[in-house]
């Protein structure tokens, strides 16, 4: 290597720009090949380095997030839900919301596709820069009881206040005792206005005080869940259902009675 090349390449090291660094001679080449002048090669090079930067960080913020799965917006079948509002999710997807530390309520029954779009939303969340961090209601409560028990509430409550986007699956599922309640409460107050909550439920917000047990803590978090919110009801079929009756496994009556079950 020449004195030349290794001076270039520890300066690059110092301003870490590690994909010039490591890519140069391709990058080099393919300025070249592209006939570029001084500036537009410098807008070429800044340009891969900057997308590198971008996925890398997206990569970093989606393991952080502990996603169950992956899914996109992109993936996601709006003519399969019509009682979704199209226009609505293009502005949410902007993350405008998160960046305004509101709360996104999407209630409806199983299947219909809240998880995924939570997912999704929260996935559009890491690419505009925020921190998120994906959670089941009954996970969340659970370690949040384990570290009451153990002196340790004030770090668990810590670590559920510091994403910007804090999602919480399935809640409603299974209704809360009294101290989970209290201690969901806790979290709630630290989170309000600060952080945004993104939260799925199979339960629309009137039933929420059986959830919660008690109805004057329920009333206290609805407060403040619900002063800076955006509310989607999802109707309509499971899609899993629907996918299996489109392929035959079952008959349209019968998948009609299990949903309405
Ligand atoms: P829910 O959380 O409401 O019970 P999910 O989000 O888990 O439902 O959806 C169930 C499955 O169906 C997932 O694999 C999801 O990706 C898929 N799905 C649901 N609705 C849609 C849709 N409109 N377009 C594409 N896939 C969908
Ligand atoms: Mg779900």
């Amino acid at each position: 290597m020449s004195v030349e090349t290794e001076h270039l390449e520890a300066m690059l090291s110092r301003l870490k720009l590690t994909l010039l660094r490591d890519q140069l001679d391709t990058l080099l080449d393919e300025a070249a090949r592209r006939e570029l002048n001084l500036r537009e090669a410098l807008v070429f090079l800044c340009e891969a380095e900057i997308a590198r930067k971008d996925q890398r960080r997206i990569a970093m913020g989606t393991s952080i997030a502990k996603f169950p799965f992956v899914r996109t917006l992109d993936g996601f079948d709006y003519d399969a839900q019509p009682s979704l509002d199209a226009k609505q999710l293009r502005e949410l997807a902007t993350s405008r919301w998160v960046g305004n530390g509101d709360t996104l309520l999407l209630q409806g029954p199983p299947g219909v596709g809240k998880t995924h779009l939570a997912v999704a939303l929260g996935r559009a969340a890491i690419e505009r820069g925020h921190s998120v961090l994906f959670t089941q209601a009954t996970h969340l409560v659970a370690a949040l009881a384990k570290a009451n028990a153990e002196g340790t509430l004030e770090q668990r409550l810590r670590h559920f206040t510091k994403p910007k986007l804090l999602i919480i699956d399935e809640l409603g599922y299974l209704p809360f005792t009294a101290n989970a309640a209290h201690l969901f409460f806790q979290l709630v107050s630290r989170r309000y206005e600060r952080g945004s909550v993104l939260i799925t439920s199979n339960r629309s917000v009137g039933e929420w005080g059986q959830v919660f047990t008690d109805a004057v803590v329920a009333t206290a978090i609805l407060d403040r869940l619900l002063h800076h919110s955006h509310v989607i009801t999802i109707r309509g079929d499971s899609f899993r259902l629907r996918e299996k009756r489109r392929s035959g496994l079952l008959k349209a009556d019968r998948v009609n009675h299990q949903t309405t079950a």
